[in-house]
């Protein structure tokens, strides 16, 4: 699943193209992928491209914007100025002929370029939502990880009095959204804190060095455009990241820690391989 970085990456590179696109026509090509009624979009403009936690948000002229969500298996597409772009879940369409079988929704600019949304396992989706909805979704989740509403205080607040994992507790979107498993992986592994710590178990120095060490992966992976794990994939321009080649636990069980030569550990929290150093993170 597509966390913070990736999602950003998606949003910055569709920033630059869709702004100013008028929609001639929206093909929705499975129902479930789709909410709304996609012709009362036709022939407005879109203002601006947004992010809030893991959604993109298509700001459009009139009573309904567009929110997007990948999750699994979700993909933009933008075809159109002589370039193809956008991002989400690596495969085969990032590099073929599209439409392909899981096309699920198509949207039509007047000036003949394309915003193709495939989702294989169809768990994604886009949904035309007026402002009040549009509100009422974003208050489900807690400030985004890279916001500066994060702070050292607000993890003291909310996080200091809980008995779950560290690890659980960054990743959980009710808290603080944006954070899966790999970058929660890192962060901690940068902070020195073992995923296994209760939250309540971290003193003032620890949650500091953790705020400063999420803030910094996401950073990093919003500035290599977010990891790409299918090896097949990762030289896709305007699709493909490349904070997989800088991560230092995540994925690397067994392999040494590149700080201190230990092996990689991996144990599963929450239904979730977490990795770490048995030495650098206590
Ligand atoms: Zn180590």
């Amino acid at each position: 699943m597509p966390e913070l970085p990736e999602v950003e990456t998606v949003v910055r590179r569709l920033a630059k193209v869709l702004p100013g696109k008028v929609i001639k026509s929206i093909e929705v090509l499975r129902d479930k992928s789709f909410q709304g009624k996609s012709n009362q979009l036709k022939a407005r403009q879109i203002i601006r491209v947004n992010r809030r936690a893991k959604m993109i948000h298509l700001e459009i002229e009139g009573d309904h914007d567009l929110l997007i969500h990948l999750k699994m298996t979700g993909q933009l597409v933008f075809v159109g100025n002589g370039q193809k772009i956008g991002g989400g879940h690596p495969t085969g369409d990032w590099v073929n002929e599209l439409p392909s079988n899981h096309t699920r929704a198509i949207i039509n600019f007047q000036d003949g370029s394309i915003l193709y949304f495939n989702d294989m396992r169809v768990f994604g989706w886009m949904r035309m939502l007026d402002q009040p909805a549009l509100e009422k979704e974003f208050n489900r989740y807690g400030p985004d990880a890279n916001s500066d509403e994060l702070t050292v205080d607000y993890f003291k607040k909310v996080f200091a009095h809980r008995s779950i994992p560290i690890k659980q507790a960054i990743m959980d979107n009710v808290l603080l959204s944006g954070i899966g498993n790999i970058y929660a992986s890192e962060a901690l592994f940068y902070a020195g804190i073992h995923p296994q710590r209760s939250a309540k178990s971290l003193i003032h120095a620890e949650w500091k060095k953790l705020h400063q060490a999420i803030r910094m992966v996401l950073d990093e992976g919003i500035k290599a455009g977010g990891t790409t794990f299918d090896g097949k994939y990762v030289n896709a321009d305007g699709l493909a990241g490349h904070y997989q080649d800088k991560l230092m636990v995540y994925g690397r069980a067994g392999e040494l820690c590149l700080n201190c030569q230990t092996k990689i550990g991996k144990i599963k929290l929450a239904g979730r391989g977490s990795y770490f150093c048995p030495r650098c993170q206590t």
